[in-house]
Parts: C-alpha cells; sequence; structure tokens
C-alpha cells in the first residue's frame, strides 16, 4: 500500500471541521493523526485518544533524537507536534494520514511530505460570509469572532501554497469535491 497524507487548512470557520468530519465518515481507510503534546489534559482527555500526553523533559529528548514530523514551542515547556512514529503507525495499518490543521503546519507538512502529500486549503466564497458562520455557529464571542475573522483575512495569502484550494460556498457541490479529490489523490 502507498503511503499517502491528506492535509486540510484553512482560516477559521470556513468549514473545515465540516469537511473533514464528512471525509471521516464516507471513506474507512482515513486516519487522523493524533499529536504528541506537553500540556495537561483536560477534562476527560486521555492519553491517545486527544493527545500522546508526555512530559517536557520527554518532548525535549525526542525533539533531540530527531523523532518529530514538526513540533512548535507555544510557550515555555509546552510543546506540540507530529511524532514520526505516529505516521509510522497509521501507514502500517494500511490507512491514509488525514491532518487537519492551521495554515501554517499545512505548509510545513506539505513541505516534509513532498509528493506524499495532497494539501488542501479549504476556502469561505468571501471573508463577509466567513463572519456570518462564525456567528451562526454562536461558539464565540463577539470579540473572538472578530479576532478571528482579522486573522482569516492574513490567513487568505496562504492559498497560493496549497496544492488545491476547495470553495466552500454551496455545502454539498463543496462536499462532492472534496470526495472527487481524495478519490484522485488515492486511487481509493
Ligand atoms: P471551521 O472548522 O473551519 O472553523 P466549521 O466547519 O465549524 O468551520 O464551519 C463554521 C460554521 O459554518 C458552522 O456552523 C458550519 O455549520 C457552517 N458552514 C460550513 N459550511 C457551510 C456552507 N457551505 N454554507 C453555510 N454554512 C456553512
Ligand atoms: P489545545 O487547545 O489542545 O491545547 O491546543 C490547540 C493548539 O495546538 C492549536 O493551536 C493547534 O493548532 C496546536 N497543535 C495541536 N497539535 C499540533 C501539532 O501537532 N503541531 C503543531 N505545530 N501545533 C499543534
Amino acid at each position: 500500500m502507498e503511503e499517502k497524507v491528506i492535509i486540510f487548512s484553512a482560516p477559521s470557520g470556513s468549514g473545515k471541521s465540516t469537511v473533514v468530519n464528512h471525509l471521516l465518515k464516507h471513506f474507512d481507510f482515513f486516519e487522523l493523526s493524533i499529536s504528541a503534546t506537553s500540556r495537561a489534559p483536560r477534562g476527560t482527555e486521555q492519553d491517545g485518544v486527544e493527545y500522546y500526553f508526555i512530559t517536557p523533559e520527554d518532548f525535549r529528548s525526542r525533539i533531540a533524537a530527531d523523532a518529530f514530523v514538526e513540533y512548535e514551542e507555544v510557550y515555555q515547556d509546552r510543546f506540540y507536534g507530529t511524532l514520526k512514529s505516529e505516521v509510522q503507525r497509521i501507514w502500517d495499518c494500511g490507512h491514509v494520514i488525514l491532518f487537519d490543521v492551521d495554515v501554517k503546519g499545512g505548509v510545513n507538512l506539505k513541505r516534509y511530505f513532498g509528493d506524499k502529500a495532497l494539501s488542501v486549503f479549504i476556502q469561505a466564497p468571501s471573508v463577509e460570509e466567513l463572519r456570518r458562520r462564525l456567528i451562526g455557529r454562536n461558539t464565540d464571542s463577539p470579540e473572538a469572532i472578530e479576532e478571528r475573522v482579522q486573522k482569516a483575512a492574513e490567513e487568505m495569502t496562504y492559498a497560493p501554497k496549497f496544492d488545491r484550494v476547495l470553495i466552500n460556498d454551496d455545502l454539498e457541490l463543496c462536499l462532492a469535491e472534496a470526495e472527487d479529490i481524495v478519490h484522485s489523490f488515492t486511487g481509493r
């Protein structure tokens, strides 16, 4: 089985969760990559489900051992990253890895995986529509929405760095197009 990776990135509110959840239901060969982090588990979070929870010392020694595809120290001692062992675990199952990451992470992962990866940028039809969707989703305060919209405008400039841009205007069309993109890249 060929080793493949599909990366989905989008400014917040563009519909990335909607598209990724649809694809996970539609294709049984997809598996979401679980990141490692040095932050403590919250609430009902479990090791090996939301994240692999490891200590900052362990995280550092794995960095020294070149065990990560990519990682970031968000602030002192708070690390997040994708382990090479996680990538291999998913490929060993014969599955295609699905990454759901921010636009900078998407560009970095594409650079690492090269031709094994297809990177897809999901784009709302306009910034105004993106704002309407965030308001409609009803999960963020007005201040948080404005912050996300500001950030989205900057993130949109990353679109040309991706292999494909998927416009999410009419949702049914967008999901059908996402299925086509997956079919043609994986042959499955
Ligand atoms: P993201 O994960 O990119 O932040 P979501 O998938 O949560 O975005 O979508 C943001 C909101 O927009 C959700 O309430 C979702 O139901 C809605 N939405 C997604 N796609 C469309 C679409 N094509 N038309 C209208 N609303 C949409
Ligand atoms: P949380 O709320 O779970 O503490 O943190 C989520 C943040 O960590 C998000 O900004 C997300 O993009 C980032 N993150 C999660 N996993 C990874 C990863 O594997 N690599 C990088 N660079 N960031 C990650």
